[in-house]
């Protein structure tokens, strides 16, 4: 890994060097609804449309060479980003929540049969909650959820008790969106596992922040979007075992996924091409390449060093502020610091914050469920990623004491 200095990193993304509301610096601190991009990753796309853009797979031509191979090096190094055993078994879509409605609709209508039983927990985000519920719907099946205690951690007895002879998959967070827990998922994987059921992992906010190792979590699914990870908007990633992909049916119809098409009737593509009907999103795939190398040229060490200090850092200096809650203690977590403010709602929080600058998130982080568990209508979100800085966060504690008061 290459060694930078804060400055440094910060100077990879030009969107931080700007000032909002005439002369407030940006301090971005909204790094879980997206993350800002690296001129990397902003070259990648621009060399894409100027230099190799084509449709993939189809043409034999020299563009279309171009663009192919990049698309497929981008499913290469996911493969090995996430240690995946096959490249096949990276799909493209355009997001987490795709991701996820992909296993639900393809392994869900054919595999869930009435009375069957599917967990997933009280801090999930809403793409890991509705779409369980409508194939419960359709199915005929049954959605059990794993409860929290006050810390914001998953109470771990309570889920082997929900575990049953006829519970099919688990779909949990690997780190919550709005807590920052960072769950035991691989005991509960080997736990469901022995129970007979299979595991999908939404790693939408865990792909920045935490070694992803499908082979050594030993996870049937995984799901992450890329403009979580410093990638471009448009791009998920859907990880699934070779033998359970090659037994799902299709999600969608259409060019690219067919080996043979007549009129009365077609046959479908290997995977992943299977699961990618339709022109893919070419130039962000390629682009999230650029991401992903920034991340692999950090290294983990360096970004979980920095996120956990500064993570603690943010809970130390706005947990001494008078009349702030803090949402979601949990000991082991990812760069997240939720509150409350006694008799202030959260929206005016949010607007002060902006007015000086700071951007954090407002209201109840798509995890309704969640919010009803806390009792409260909603959040102020502060999310961390590895270009902020201990400078900022003394800002936004200043600016957060001076709200208060
Ligand atoms: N799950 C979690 C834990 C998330 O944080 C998010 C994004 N905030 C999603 C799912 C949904 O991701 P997307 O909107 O990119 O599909």
């Amino acid at each position: 890994s290459i060694i930078w200095t804060p400055q440094e990193i910060r100077r990879q993304f030009p969107s931080l060097e700007q000032k909002v509301h005439g002369s407030k610096p940006l301090v971005y601190l909204d790094n879980a609804a997206t993350t800002q991009k690296p001129q990397t990753v902003l070259d990648a796309l621009i060399q894409h449309y100027n230099y190799s853009n084509a449709n993939v797979h189809r043409a034999m031509h020299v563009l279309a060479d171009r663009a192919t191979e990049a698309l497929e090096d981008t499913r290469k190094t996911v493969q090995e980003f996430i240690n995946a055993p096959g490249a096949e078994e990276i799909i493209f879509t355009s997001g987490t929540t795709a991701s996820i409605n992909l296993v639900a609709s393809s392994y869900g209508q054919v595999y869930i049969q009435p009375g069957d039983e599917i967990i997933i927990s009280h801090m999930e985000h809403h793409a890991n909650i509705v779409p369980w519920q409508m194939l419960c719907q359709t199915r005929k099946a049954h959605l059990k959820v794993i409860p929290i205690d006050d810390r914001g951690e998953l109470i771990m007895s309570s889920f082997e008790q929900l575990l049953t002879a006829k519970t099919r998959l688990v779909a949990v967070a690997y780190a919550s969106n709005n807590l920052g827990t960072i769950n035991p998922i691989q005991e509960i994987i080997a736990k469901a596992h022995h129970a007979g059921a299979l595991v999908l992992i939404d790693a939408a906010q865990a792909a920045a922040h935490l070694l992803i190792d499908v082979q050594s979590l030993d996870c049937d699914f995984l799901a992450f979007s890329a403009h979580k990870a410093y990638g471009p908007t448009g791009v998920g990633i859907l990880y699934g075992k070779r033998a359970l992909l090659e037994q799902m049916p299709p999600y969608q119809g259409g060019g690219e996924m067919i080996k043979e098409v007549t009129l009365s009737s077609s046959t479908y593509n290997d995977i992943p091409y299977k699961f990618e009907a339709g022109t893919p999103n070419i130039a962000d795939i390629i682009g999230f390449r650029a991401a992903l190398d920034f991340i692999r040229n950090l290294g983990w060490s360096i970004i979980n060093k920095h996120e956990k200090e500064l993570t603690s850092y943010t809970q130390h200096l706005l947990g001494k502020i008078d009349r702030i809650r803090l949402i979601g203690t949990a000991t082991d977590k990812v760069g997240i610091v939720s509150f409350t403010v006694d008799k202030m709602h959260h929206l005016d929080v949010g607007m002060l914050l902006d007015a000086q600058g700071i951007a954090v998130r407002t209201g109840h982080g798509c995890a309704q469920p969640l919010m009803q568990r806390l009792g409260v209508e909603g959040i102020v979100r502060v999310s961390l990623a590895v270009y902020n800085t201990f400078e900022e966060i003394n800002y936004l504690a200043h600016v957060v004491a001076k709200i208060v008061k």
